[in-house]
């Protein structure tokens, strides 16, 4: 502990840094996070592990636990790792929080037979411009030809210092992935030589599958996090807490919930809070606060147990009344002594600062979360497609009912991201004659519709 530390506040703590992992489809991200998880209950059989919703926390001493000698608890004053279950840069997109991302860092998982695809190059768009430091972990070494599992000696590419040349095959791809970064406008190094974490990547080699390099990873991602971030960490744990809804889901015998991770102070039973809602903030009394049974207690009851306080950084489900409106992606604050209309005005800040201009004629355009559909704005924006319409949720009748009124054939056309189109919607737009694009990558949605617009201009000369 430092100096410093006697002079904070009485209830200053500090929180754990939040991590979302990201990367193209199939490269390993759920792998991963099942196999951190998978460790992490190993390693802290007495109950370590705290059960979340949306997030899974690793204290500090599992982390230590599983590291070994990598980590010594007393180098650390964070309390570990807190993982967002949902991997994919549509879910991290989503996860805003005041001012950037929720994330604080973020781990960048590329397979290493496969290299940089689509989602790659996407995901770091991203991870750039909302400036989240991230690891790149170069995942599923064990398909590398030469790869020797019964090594025990912890992965080390086998770079030679001296000739400045790299060797074997495994070396050989993740330089590649070295390379590929470089060529991003990214500089990259392997993560034994991370020191200067502003402006170096660090490649972390790992096998989702075997966990291999999991506790390398989980050792730079503790050592970056207790370097870099320890400021950004600090919060009053008695503040009213401050969080994001991840998503908005039907419970029976709750009616609608909102899982949140909570990012700064707490939240309680009984707490007024005020959630961003589709039409306008939602103003509403905590009725319970749900984490997840252990499964071992999953009999007839609830699969969830109430608490009546949860500490930042958490995952946590609130089950409220008027919920149904809430908005994933929306901020959530929890009013406590306030005045309920700063904290009203707070809300309607922030989703202004994320709302979406729309102009007189356009496409209309349907996200699954609200930072997804500001990243599609964006998008439409850059490729000068003009948007009537810009709406978080599943395609809906009423969608193509607005699309379909458009005068201009290519904008009869309604773009959804991540979102499911509803069956009477399909209908309907067969019926009106309404082009439905979908795609989970915002890039080829776009193109897509690029195409569409292209041949439409080609038959019309
Ligand atoms: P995601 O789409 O990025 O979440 O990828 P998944 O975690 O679903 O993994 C995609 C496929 O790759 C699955 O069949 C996994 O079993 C496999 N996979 C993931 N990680 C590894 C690894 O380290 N080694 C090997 N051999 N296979 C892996």
């Amino acid at each position: 502990m430092s100096d410093s530390d006697t002079d904070s506040p009485e209830n200053a703590s500090l929180r754990t840094p939040i991590v979302a992992v990201l990367g193209h489809v199939d490269h390993g991200k759920t792998s991963l996070l099942d196999q951190i998880r998978g460790s992490a209950v190993i390693e802290g059989e007495a109950g370590a592990i705290t059960q979340h919703i949306g997030a899974t926390a690793v204290p500090l001493d599992v982390i230590s636990a599983i590291a070994g000698d990598l980590v010594d608890p007393d180098d650390f004053d964070l309390p570990g790792l807190l993982f967002i279950d949902t991997p994919g840069h549509h879910s991290f997109t989503t996860l805003r929080s005041r001012g950037g991302n929720l994330a604080d860092i973020a781990i960048l998982v590329v397979d290493v037979n496969d290299g940089f695809q689509p989602q790659t190059i996407e995901a770091l768009d991203i991870l750039q411009r909302s400036q989240t430091p991230f690891i790149v972990a170069a995942n599923k070494i064990d398909t590398v030809p030469g790869w020797n599992p019964t090594d025990d000696a912890p992965i080390k590419p086998t770079y030679d210092k001296q000739s400045d040349r790299v060797r074997g095959d495994l070396d050989e791809r993740l330089y590649e992935i070295i390379g590929e970064l470089s060529d991003e406008g990214f500089s990259a190094d392997l993560y034994w030589r991370v020191q200067h974490f502003q402006r170096n990547i660090g490649v972390v080699p790992v096998s989702a599958m075997t966990g291999e390099g999991v506790p390398d990873l989980l050792t730079v991602m503790m050592g970056l996090s207790q370097r870099y971030m320890r400021e950004e960490m600090e919060i009053d744990v008695a503040g009213p807490g401050v969080g994001t809804v991840l998503e908005v889901k039907d419970e029976k015998g709750f009616g609608a919930t909102v899982d949140i991770v909570l990012y700064d102070g707490t939240i309680r039973t009984d707490d007024t809070i005020v959630v961003g809602g589709t039409t306008e903030p939602i103003v509403t009394d905590v009725r319970a606060l749900l984490q997840p049974r252990p499964l071992a207690e999953i009999r007839t009851e609830s699969r969830f147990e109430r608490v009546e306080q949860v500490d930042a950084a958490a995952g946590i489900k609130v089950a409220a009344p008027d919920l149904a409106d809430a908005m994933a992606g929306a901020p959530v604050r929890v009013v406590r002594d306030r005045d309920i209309d700063d904290v009203i005005e707070e809300v309607e800040a922030e989703l202004a600062e994320i709302a979406v201009e729309t102009e007189e004629q356009g496409v209309v355009v349907k996200a699954d979360t609200l930072g997804s559909l500001e990243a599609m704005a964006d998008a439409c924006g850059e490729a000068e497609i003009p948007i009537v319409r810009a709406e978080v949720g599943d395609v809906a009748p009423r969608d193509i009912s607005v699309a379909s009124t458009a005068e201009d054939t290519k904008q009869q056309v309604i773009l959804g991201f991540n979102v499911d189109v509803l069956d009477d919607a399909a209908e309907r737009a067969e019926i009106d004659d309404v082009r439905l694009f979908t795609d989970d990558v915002i890039y080829q949605l776009v193109e897509g519709y690029e195409d569409f617009v292209e041949e439409l201009e080609r038959a019309q000369q």
